[in-house]
């Protein structure tokens, strides 16, 4: 028996003040949409989320337009094309693509640009590796921070979907690794699973005396994903021609007015270094490349990669919240319940 199929989506219901709160999203019933000739209908089965969210929530950003009040939320997802009379994307075809937060959407392919996911990859994996935090890792780390063989390399934010796949690029580079995240079970994870040399709790150490101790050569590579005082201890230890590779700062995501700069800067002057930010949505014409080399090391095993999982539609601005809290190891996803009534 054929089920009628229900939609749901989040919206933007107030621009976050501080931290973002469970009220600042509306789940609102919405019409099921019909596809028309040449287009599809995708059923959501995964949604990511990412702590650039908040930037769009808030209207603070200029790289891509804020989202207005009432709007469905943005954010990359994963789903099953449930009709289609599309030549390509055939009913039952996997795809990836900017959803948004809905349970249904419809795509000609274009007007919501679809990828299909590819051969021999786990639909978890896929969302993470190569997804755009995945994409964003591989920028970064490949063509600012260019890791050498013997570098020493210092990741922030080493254990999110970011700095996990960052980190295992510059060991494949053959440099050597040092993570910094939150917790220990955190640690011990780059350490066992991800060939990590090093890793530094920054909840329970000293991070300062740490990276000293550890690297008394000084950072070749600083891949920062976090800003405020750990970039400001990075910059203290950095070696010659050291490239600073400024990711993002989710320590000052939550920061209201003024956000201060680091105090260490003239250490870029005394050590000849470059500190340089970058924007993933810039790479889009070398997507391919970055997605076929990070495919090919998750095919040799090269790459590992762990996924948190949030069960349920609803969980989405949990899910959200929980980036800014430190609640993902790896890649903080939300796996959508299919509801049919
Ligand atoms: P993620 O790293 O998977 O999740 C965020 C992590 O940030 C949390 O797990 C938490 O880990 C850490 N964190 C939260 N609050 C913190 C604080 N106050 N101080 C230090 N660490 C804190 O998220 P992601 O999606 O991969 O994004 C990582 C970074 O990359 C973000 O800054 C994001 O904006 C940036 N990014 C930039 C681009 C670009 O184009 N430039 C593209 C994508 C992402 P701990 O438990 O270790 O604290």
């Amino acid at each position: 028996m054929e089920h009628r199929r229900h939609n749901q989506h989040f919206i933007l219901a107030a621009r976050p003040v501080g931290s973002i709160r469970p009220g600042d999203f509306e789940l609102v019933e919405a019409p099921m949409p019909v596809p028309g000739a040449g287009e599809v209908l995708i059923e959501t089965r995964y949604l990511a989320v990412e702590p650039a969210m908040k930037g769009w929530m808030e209207a603070r950003v200029d790289y891509v337009a804020p989202l207005q009040l009432g709007d469905v939320m943005r954010g990359n997802g994963l789903g099953c094309v449930v009709e289609s009379s599309h030549p390509q994307f055939l009913a039952g075809t996997l795809v990836m693509g900017p959803f948004g937060w809905r349970r249904y959407l419809v795509s000609d392919g274009r007007r919501v640009p679809l990828s299909v996911l590819p051969a021999g990859v786990a639909p978890t994996a896929a969302m993470n590796v190569l997804g755009i935090t995945g994409i964003t890792a591989y920028f970064g780390m490949q063509d600012i921070g260019r890791p050498q063989p013997g570098d020493t390399v210092v990741v922030s934010g080493a254990a999110g979907a970011t700095g996990s796949v960052a980190g295992q690029l510059a060991r494949i580079a053959g440099a050597r690794v040092i993570g910094i995240a939150g917790g220990q079970h955190k640690c011990e994870w780059l350490l066992s699973e991800l060939g990590f040399d090093a890793a530094i709790d920054y909840k329970s150490e000293d991070v300062a005396a740490r990276l000293a101790a550890i690297c008394p050569g000084g950072l070749n590579v600083f891949f920062d994903n976090v800003g405020g005082e750990i970039l400001d201890i990075a910059l203290a230890n950095l070696a010659d021609r050291a490239r600073v590779v400024l990711c993002g700062g989710i320590s000052r995501y939550n920061t209201r007015g003024p956000i201060a700069g680091p105090a260490n800067y003239f250490n870029l002057i005394y050590r000849r270094a470059r500190m340089e930010g970058f924007i993933v949505l810039d790479y889009q014409a070398r997507f391919p490349e970055a997605t076929a080399a990070l495919a090919g090391y998750l095919a040799s095993g090269q790459l590992r990669h762990r996924e948190t999982v949030l069960q349920g539609f609803a969980q989405l601005p949990q899910a959200l919240m929980n980036l800014f809290a430190g609640g993902n190891m790896g890649k903080q996803l939300v796996a959508v319940d299919i509801l049919h009534n």
